[in-house]
This record gives C-alpha cells, structure tokens and sequence, in this order.
C-alpha cells in the first residue's frame, strides 16, 4: 500500500511519532504497567504529564507571567458560549468579526449574553477575504477575532488592534494555533480545540490573561467558569488525559523540529508551493483573495465546469485523501496543517499537474 497522506481539516493528521506513542501509552503507560486510560488524574505521572504539556506550550508559545494554560473539554465550540459568559456582562458590548462560519457561531452565543457589534463582515463575498476596515465601538470590552478561517481558507496576517485602550483580543486560533509565531501579550484569551493543528478531539486549550475575569456580575455554571479551572489546574473534573498525552507529544515533536519558526519556515514554504500551483495550472484557480490566503487550509476549484469526483478519485488512487471542500462551498480543499510533510504536498501538485479533464 502506498502512504497515504489525510488533507483533512480536522480531526486532521498527526506525527508518526505521536500515534506510536499514544498507542504505547493505551497499553502500557512509560514502563508503568497501566494503560494511561485506566490511571488516575491524580496519580503523579499523571499529573506530570499534564503539567509538562502546560510547560512545552509555554516555552513554545513564549507565554509570559500572568497567562493560565488551561485544558478543557467541550471544543471550541463551547469557547464561544465561555467566552461571553465569563467576559461580557448584559450592559457590556464586545465587537466580533465576522469571517466564516466559525466566527458567526461565535457571535451567536455571545448575543445570549451581552451587546455584539459586528465590526466587519465579508459574509456577501462567501467569506473570500479578510475585511479591511473595522467599526469597532469605543467601550469595547474585547475584539473578537477567528485568526484562521478553516472553511473559507483566509488567514488574519496582521491581528487588528482594539481602539478601546482597555480593551483586548479574543482569538479562535483552532486551525492554526502553533503554526506561526504569535505575541501572546496582544490577547486576552486565545482558545483552540485540539483536533486541527496539536491532537485529537477531547482537549481544548485556553490560554487566559489573569486580569480580565471577574468583571462580570451574573452567576456562572461552575464548570463554565475559567476561575474553577484556573484554581484546580484544569483537573476540578477528569481529564481528558490521552488527548492530553497527544498534545504533549505534538509539542514534544514540535519541539525537536526546532519549534514555531522552524514550523513557520516549512508551512509557509508548503502554503507557497500548493498556491503557486493553483495559479499556473489551467485547471484550478483559488476562490480566496492573495492576501488573506491561509497557510493551513487552501481551497481550489475547477477554474471551468468539471466533474470534482473524477479528480478525487483519481488522488484517491494516489493515497490523497480528504480533499473534498466543505459542504457550503464545494470543490476542494488541502489542510496542509504542521504535520503534514512537504512530501505530502509534492505530491498533491504533482497528482494536480498530470490530472487532465476529460
Ligand atoms: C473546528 C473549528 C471549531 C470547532 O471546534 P470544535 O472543537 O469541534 O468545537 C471552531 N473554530 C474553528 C476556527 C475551527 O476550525
């Protein structure tokens, strides 16, 4: 059987050497006897391990003092009710942008909560882009933002800036967290779902400034609330702890490459490659403006009519799989996320190189 290489956009591909090591960890957890499954949070390896993820995301995402790294259950998704619960009392506002679908499920939850203004939306281009101009309200209380757009394919190169001096950023980095270097100082809270770019489904990381919470007045679940995680060390309930043991080895990984700006080099040398492709080859073209394309997922389409399930099929045969774009804006689309190797992407042009209609 040839390799194959999963284009998927999550749960999406992971290292070798993760996968060995997690199915180690399923039998016999570090020479202890145990599946890691049947060992309890409280156990010391246990808690090492968790604590170790904490330290590997730190160094790597140079977080400074006054940031928590928590790990939660409930995926990004239930960032976008957390968030506003937490942040946004009734009377506040908070501005949100408005650039794919992920980012209006956000804005959704944060209604139930407190004042939106949406300071920009690119919803009557299908999201083709990242829109320029903001309207942002002057007592803000944060900026919403979605920095990798998983759907649509575009990517905030550039974060914006909050007018409101007080003010911060929230980012749903979900598909590109650990890509590129980031100044974590720029953000109030930044929270992703594992299964994108560091590990499985089951974990989502949050990664909080201590300064921004209570200062709201409602009552708050107390599994919704960051402060109940933030004082028990993510463990008040039980840890999702093989999806964390992936997340650590990720890092781990990622760490031995040489880290994000080595990651970066290589992504943006893979996003390049694929991109330049697309717009030499006849038989494609890209639906995202140049400047917003993302770096980790890249859609394409037939530049004419074409039939798409030929040339699925066909990388099918290659060992590419999972090109199909998302549902709402069809044709294809290549998550080329850190794990995935140049390799992967050589021969994803290649099979778009000797593919002809007909
Ligand atoms: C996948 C994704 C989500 C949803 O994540 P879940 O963990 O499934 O809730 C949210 N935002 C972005 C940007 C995503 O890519």
């Amino acid at each position: 059987m040839s390799k194959i290489y999963n284009f998927s956009a999550g749960p999406a591909m992971l290292d070798a050497s993760v996968l060995e090591a997690v199915s180690e960890a399923a039998k016999n957890y570090d020479g202890h006897g145990l599946s890691l499954m049947e060992m309890s949070h409280r156990s010391k390896p246990v808690m090492d391990m968790v604590y170790e993820t904490e330290s590997l995301t730190r160094g790597l995402l140079n977080v400074p003092d006054g940031y928590h790294v928590l790990f939660l259950q409930g995926g990004a998704s239930l960032q976008f009710s957390m968030v506003p619960i937490n942040l946004l009392d009734d009377d506040m506002i908070a501005d949100y942008t408005d650039t794919g679908a992920w980012s209006t499920k956000a804005i959704k939850e944060a209604l139930l909560y407190g004042k939106v203004n949406v300071a920009c939306s690119s919803k009557e281009s299908v999201y083709d882009h990242i829109p320029k101009e903001l309207t942002q309200s002057e007592d803000a209380i944060y900026l919403h933002i979605t920095s990798n757009n998983t759907i649509y394919g575009t990517q905030w190169h550039d974060f914006p800036i909050p007018i409101n001096s007080n003010g911060y950023l929230v980012a749903d980095m979900s598909s590109d967290i650990f890509s590129r270097p980031i100044d974590i100082s720029q953000f109030g809270l930044i929270y992703a779902g594992a299964q994108k770019n560091m590990g499985p489904a089951g974990v989502t990381m949050v990664i909080i400034r201590d300064d921004i919470l209570d200062k709201v007045d409602r009552k708050i679940p107390t599994m919704m609330n960051y402060g109940t995680h933030i004082d028990k060390g993510s463990m008040f309930n039980t840890p999702p702890v093989m999806s964390i043991y992936a997340v650590n080895r990720t890092l781990t990984w990622l760490k031995s490459i040489g880290g994000i700006d080595c990651i970066e080099k290589k992504n943006k040398l893979k996003a390049q490659k694929l991109y330049d492709e697309i717009d030499n080859n006849v038989l494609f073209r890209s639906p995202v403006k140049v400047e917003n394309r993302s770096m980790m997922n890249v859609p394409f389409v037939f530049a004419e009519q074409g039939d798409e399930s030929s040339f699925l099929s066909y990388c099918n045969q290659r060992g590419l799989q999972t090109l199909k774009g998302h549902r709402s804006i069809g044709g294809f689309r290549a998550s080329i996320y850190n794990a995935m190797p140049e390799e992967g992407v050589d021969a994803l042009i290649q099979a778009m190189k000797d593919f002809q209609l007909n």
